[in-house]
């Protein structure tokens, strides 16, 4: 029997993951709590770099997305209530696009349709993951299976349940920051076309960010304290609509219809050094961050890649092992570090109302505009990652 990585979750990350260990040759049994397909009608919008795309191209995947995403030419960067901002340009930096709008069922149903054609990989629907215990010589996963607790253990148990399913485990300690904000998340359709533009725009409830999402509407990011969002979320959709008008202004024009709302917590997340032997945890299980840079979903991809080279390289014999775990966590550090001191720095800097960094963030924004190489370091690091 050839050594088999096991993997807790099928969402975007996990099966990448599944996936770039086909390509490999590795074996995989996936566990995924819900049932096949259920989350293909999710409407969520993901935002996908340049290198993300160039990451589902190499698996065979972007083929069956590419005439569902639409593309970003230009992101608009701009403050309310001051004349700075920023534009950034695909063409000003050699890129076809700066990245990429697409719903989360569409990806998910991509990659299991890409899946399904290899027959190194075993799914498990509606296993539910319940305990994760590490041990010095092995992983043990226990699951429950149509009404039957069962156990599996491997070598390399990789943990992407998007960090929201399972309690203490021991060797993983999460640090965790709450924002007291929410995001509203929605579809709207405006006057104007949008010509692939994204806008994202810092208000003093929060940022907020329309990106291009099909012929004619916009994905909505709306974010702000608890209480605010919640009014906005109470509101018939022609106030809605008359709010986001007032808030966000007129550079699309008057919003004509929105979606369904939807509203989530907005929190920053990352682990400590795991020190489990035998487990590794990607994905949003490893790092959650706030929306406003799109950081979240394209560092999570890239852990799943770097993690089937990290495995296709090692022998099976030392799958697990300290040093093989502590290369993967050295190689991913500088990236994930990025996207969260990143992340965490537009938050708290375009956040704060106080008028001495209001008139810092302006001026910011427009020497963003000014100075190329500072763009194009920008543009890059959000669309390669630490390697950019
Ligand atoms: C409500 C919400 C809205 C979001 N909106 C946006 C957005 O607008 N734009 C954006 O860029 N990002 C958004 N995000 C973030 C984005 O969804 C994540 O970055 C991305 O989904 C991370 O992928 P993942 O595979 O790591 O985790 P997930 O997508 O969470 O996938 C985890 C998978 O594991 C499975 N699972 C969970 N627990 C278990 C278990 N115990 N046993 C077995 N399987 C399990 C789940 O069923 C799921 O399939 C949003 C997140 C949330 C929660």
């Amino acid at each position: 029997m050839p050594e088999t990585v096991i993997i807790v979750g099928g969402g975007p990350v996990g099966a990448t993951l599944a996936l770039t260990l086909q390509h490999k040759g590795v074996a995989v049994t996936m566990l995924e709590a819900r049932a096949k397909g259920a989350a293909y009608q999710d409407q969520r919008a993901l935002a996908l770099s340049y290198g993300s795309r160039v990451i589902l191209e190499k698996l065979g995947v972007w083929e069956k997305l590419d005439h569902q995403a639409t593309g970003i030419n230009a992101i608009h960067i701009s403050q309310r209530g001051s004349f700075g901002r920023s534009i950034l340009k695909a063409k000003d930096h050699d890129l076809p696009d700066l990245g990429y709008v697409l719903s989360y069922g569409a990806l998910t149903q991509a990659l299991d349709e890409t899946l399904a054609a290899f027959n190194g990989i075993n799914i498990i629907y509606e296993a539910e993951a319940q305990h994760i215990e590490p041990a010095l010589d092995k992983a043990t996963v226990t699951f429950n299976y149509e009404a039957n607790i069962q156990q599996l253990s491997s070598s390399l148990l990789v943990l992407a349940d998007g960090g929201r399913s399972l309690g203490d485990i021991s060797g993983i300690a999460r640090e965790t920051k709450m924002y007291g904000h929410d995001a509203l998340v929605s579809k709207v359709e405006c006057e104007l076309p949008h010509n692939n533009v994204a806008y994202e725009r810092f208000t003093p409830m929060g940022p907020v960010a329309l990106l291009p999402n099909g012929a004619r509407s916009f994905s909505l990011v709306w974010t702000g304290k608890q209480e605010q969002v919640a009014q906005v979320m109470a509101l018939e959709d022609a106030d809605f609509l008359n709010q986001l008008h007032r808030h966000f202004g007129d550079r699309v024009g008057r919003f004509l219809s929105v979606g369904k709302r939807l509203t989530f917590p907005l929190k920053l997340s990352y682990l400590n050094p795991v020190t489990a032997s035998h487990l590794v945890v990607i994905g949003n299980a490893a790092q959650t961050m706030h929306p406003v840079a799109g950081q979240g979903f394209n560092v999570g991809l890239r852990d799943a890649y770097e993690l089937a080279q990290q495995i296709s390289s090692t022998d099976p014999a030392d799958w697990g092992q300290d040093f093989m775990l502590q290369a993967y966590q050295q190689g991913r550090k500088k990236d994930t570090k990025r996207g969260l001191i990143f992340t965490d720095f537009l938050v708290n800097l375009f956040s704060n109302d106080i008028i001495a960094v209001s008139g810092v963030r302006g001026m910011s924004l427009g020497m963003i505009d000014l100075i190329k190489p500072l763009k194009s370091s920008l543009v890059r690091k959000m669309s390669f990652g630490s390697r950019g």
